[in-house]
């Protein structure tokens, strides 16, 4: 019995990160759907050491409750377990909306979900923020611009997006969203911000989500072989994910209701980045190629003179910080399930 209560005790968090004392004018209810998921719990961590109460909805498909456990028992916490395709009655204040599979591999698992996610959730958060009066900002992504052929994209670009390949349910469903966004704003006066994300990367990140981040460091800790899809000339630009968070929070509580690139302009190509990875990771992994996937977008980055100018924002942390920081979180996680796998 003594051994049991020792290993409970072990598993009651000592103490909650200091978090801000706000009085109750100054205090925002928030719901953050997807809170459970990689972005979601780093938002979620900003906005309660923030003092803000905080309600996450996840229906745990990609999201993991370990994410945010450490906030479990405080009193500005609370965590449902919901599907935001189905209809949801709380009152808030605002609304980050970010529930929606995000890396290729999950979103194309189930594509049906993946679009119910993103036009029958979205209405769903539209709808209660116009019933509860809630401002919501929409997570939308740089892949509304498809395989773009203004370089780099500007919120004024309209996109080159295949509806019909692979890729579709994610980009459409989130171009849907945007335009739902829209729709309510104008005929409902729901108080809409639209994110348009970039490539962001960071702890907490899925190990087997199938990212080239996740997949490249994984694999250089395995020192197994590093694989690039296609010829490596491909580019991506890739921000830190508390840059990602600073920027949401700051487009929330602007004025400005247009769409809003949030990314590091940055930019590599993946054989690049397999170096940089390899070599941060000090591993000994040999770099491969292997077929290209269909419709990869071939070149991407951020325009962000909009959020410079509107939300007075642009990224702070320089990739090989950020990377380190994220190899770090990965050899524990491969620490952790190599050593339950052993018990
Ligand atoms: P993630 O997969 O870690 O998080 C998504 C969360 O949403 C998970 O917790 C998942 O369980 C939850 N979810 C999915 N479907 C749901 C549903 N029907 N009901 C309730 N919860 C549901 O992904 P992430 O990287 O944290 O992405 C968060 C948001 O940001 C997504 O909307 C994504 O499209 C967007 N985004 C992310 C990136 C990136 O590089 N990470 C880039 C562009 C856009
Ligand atoms: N909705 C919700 N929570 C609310 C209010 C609405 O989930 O607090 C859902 C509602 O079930 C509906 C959707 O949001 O399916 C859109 O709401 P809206 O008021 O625009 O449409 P209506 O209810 O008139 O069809
Ligand atoms: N990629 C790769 N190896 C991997 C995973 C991805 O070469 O193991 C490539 C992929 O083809 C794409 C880029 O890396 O060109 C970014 O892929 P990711 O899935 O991370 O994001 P997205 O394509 O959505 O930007």
């Amino acid at each position: 019995l003594e051994l049991k209560l020792k290993s409970l005790e072990d598993r009651i968090p000592k103490k909650y990160p200091d978090v801000k004392y706000l009085n109750y004018k100054n205090r925002k209810r928030i719901l953050i759907t997807g809170g459970a998921g990689f972005v979601g719990s780093h938002l979620t961590d900003y906005l309660m050491m923030q003092g803000h109460e905080i309600i996450i909805v996840d229906n745990f498909f990609t999201g993991r409750k370990r994410n945010v456990e450490h906030w479990f028992g405080h009193e500005n916490f609370e965590l449902i377990h919901h599907d935001i395709v189905n209809p949801l009655f709380i009152e808030v204040d605002e609304i980050y909306h970010l529930a929606s599979p995000a890396s290729p591999p999950h979103y194309m698992y189930n594509p049906v979900k993946t679009i119910k996610t993103n036009t029958m959730g979205t209405i769903n958060m539209l709808g209660l923020a116009k019933r509860v009066g809630a401002k919501v900002l929409i997570a939308s992504t740089s892949e509304v611009y498809g395989d773009p052929e203004e370089h780099p994209q500007p919120e004024t670009y309209w996109g080159h997006v295949n509806p019909i390949g692979p890729r579709a349910c994610y980009d459409e469903g989130k171009r849907v969203s945007e335009t739902l966004s829209y729709a309510y704003a104008k005929q409902e006066n729901v108080k809409v911000r639209v994110a348009r994300i970039f490539n962001t990367y960071g702890p907490r990140m899925h190990m087997n989500d199938g990212r080239v981040v996740s997949n490249f460091i994984l694999q250089g800790l395995q020192n197994e072989s590093i694989i690039i899809y296609g010829n490596g000339k491909q580019t991506r630009s890739f921000q830190y994910v508390s840059d990602l968070v600073d920027g949401l929070v700051a487009l929330m509580e602007s004025n400005y209701t247009q769409p809003v690139n949030i990314g590091n302009p940055v930019e590599h190509t993946i054989e690049e980045f397999a170096v940089i990875i390899r070599d941060l990771v000090g591993g000994k992994s040999k770099i491969r190629s292997t077929a290209a996937v269909e419709d990869d977008p071939q070149r991407r980055k951020p325009d962000i003179t909009r959020a410079k100018k509107y939300i007075n924002w642009e990224p702070r942390v320089p990739l090989k910080i950020g990377l380190e920081k994220t190899i770090e979180y990965f050899r524990k996680e491969l620490d952790r399930s190599n050593h339950s796998q052993r018990n």
